[in-house]
């Protein structure tokens, strides 16, 4: 006889170092356990010499990491009684939200952006039932509304100023630890709102404590030029970066972050949106694999330091794909172009195929 391995989520697999009450009712849909794949064709076509992988979130049930928060805030939240959550967003958070709160049976208010969405988000939100409130404003005005709407009424935050939000994605650190034995020496990831940061170091933090690992990663985190708050020193005003999810100018976890930066030895730096781009289209073109822009600022941060010297050769680095390139279709049509048309016969089609090569 099989026996019934059916993989829960991640509070089911890692109940016993989560603040999950005894016998409440667990919203999940399955998420985390993602991929760790080994870059081969970018590290060999550049001549470096690393031990580097990707932690594909992209492939959680909504396409980001944020599930793996959400499933924790809203199981919390439905535990204390709530029926309504309200989240500001990029996009990923709203597509989370949307979908646990569906999944649970209460309802998901949205604060989005003007204009600056990312169409696949925008869909997911819309088609999981939220109430999708698009504002004439940023991130940031959305998310000081949140914050004063949930302060006279009864709905509950979720975003990642909700400690349960922090508690689900750090996770993600135990998965690694967990399947490649040991902590790396370098993590690298895209930061905006810089919880998933703080989250990892206080997963690997924790494994650390209690012996699982024997060291922890030295942080390292990755801004978009244009939305670069740690960078400057300070939140900035009218953040603007291509890589949409991580156009946020006052980050609401400065402080863990800056504590993981700090602690760990690590480093925030800036990449500009053209390398963005052009590591989103490696990362697809040479791997296979497809992320969204700011996804790939962990990637194109990690190989830009492998090159100075800043982390030395030798190295295991993990870098974060914190979503799924499916969410921005619209980045990636501007950048590759159209099909090629051609009649349908033979010889039009042998002959774009030659001109391939
Ligand atoms: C939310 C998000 C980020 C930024 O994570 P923070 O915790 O806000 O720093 C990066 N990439 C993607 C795809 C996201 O959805």
């Amino acid at each position: 006889m099989a026996t019934n391995t059916r993989y829960l989520g991640l509070i089911d697999r890692y109940r016993s170092r989560l603040p999950v009450k005894d016998g409440c009712r667990i919203i999940s849909l399955c998420e985390g356990d993602t991929p760790l794949i080994q870059l081969h064709n970018i590290p060999r076509n550049r001549g470096l010499d690393v031990e580097i992988y990707v932690k594909f979130d992209g492939l959680n049930p909504t396409g980001s990491f944020k599930d793996r928060g959400m499933t924790m805030a809203v199981t919390q939240a439905v535990s204390d009684g709530s029926q309504a959550v309200i989240c500001a967003s990029t996009g990923n958070t709203s597509a989370a939200a949307a979908a646990y709160a569906a999944r649970a049976g209460i309802r998901a208010f949205v604060l989005i952006p003007e204009g600056k969405i990312a169409y696949g988000k925008l869909a997911q939100a819309m088609m999981l039932n939220a109430t999708v409130l698009q504002i004439r404003g940023n991130f940031d005005d959305g998310m000081s509304l949140v914050k004063e709407v949930a302060s006279e009424t009864p709905v509950t935050i979720v975003n990642s100023i909700n400690p349960y939000r922090l508690q689900g994605q750090k996770t993600a650190a135990f998965e690694i630890v967990d399947a490649l034995g040991d902590a790396p020496d370098y993590h690298c990831l895209p930061v905006g709102n810089a919880g998933n940061i703080s989250a990892y170091w206080m997963g690997y933090s924790e494994y650390f404590d209690d012996s699982t690992a024997s060291h922890r990663p030295v942080m390292a985190g990755y801004q978009a030029a244009g939305a670069a708050p740690f960078i400057a020193g300070h939140p900035i005003d009218n953040p603007d970066t291509v890589a949409t999810a991580i156009r946020i100018g006052n980050p609401q976890s400065w402080d863990k972050a800056k504590a993981a930066e700090k602690e760990s030895g690590g480093w925030f730096d800036a990449i500009s949106d053209e390398e963005i781009l052009a590591t989103q289209r490696m990362l697809a073109g040479e791997e296979g694999i497809f992320a969204e822009p700011a996804s790939a600022t962990s990637v194109a941060g990690a190989i830009r330091d492998i090159k100075s010297g800043r982390i030395p050769s030798g190295s295991r680095i993990v870098c974060t794909l914190t979503g799924n390139g499916l969410k921005d279709p619209d980045i990636a049509i501007e950048q590759c172009g159209k099909p090629q048309i051609v009649d349908a016969t033979l010889g039009a089609v042998e002959s774009a195929i030659a001109s391939a090569f």
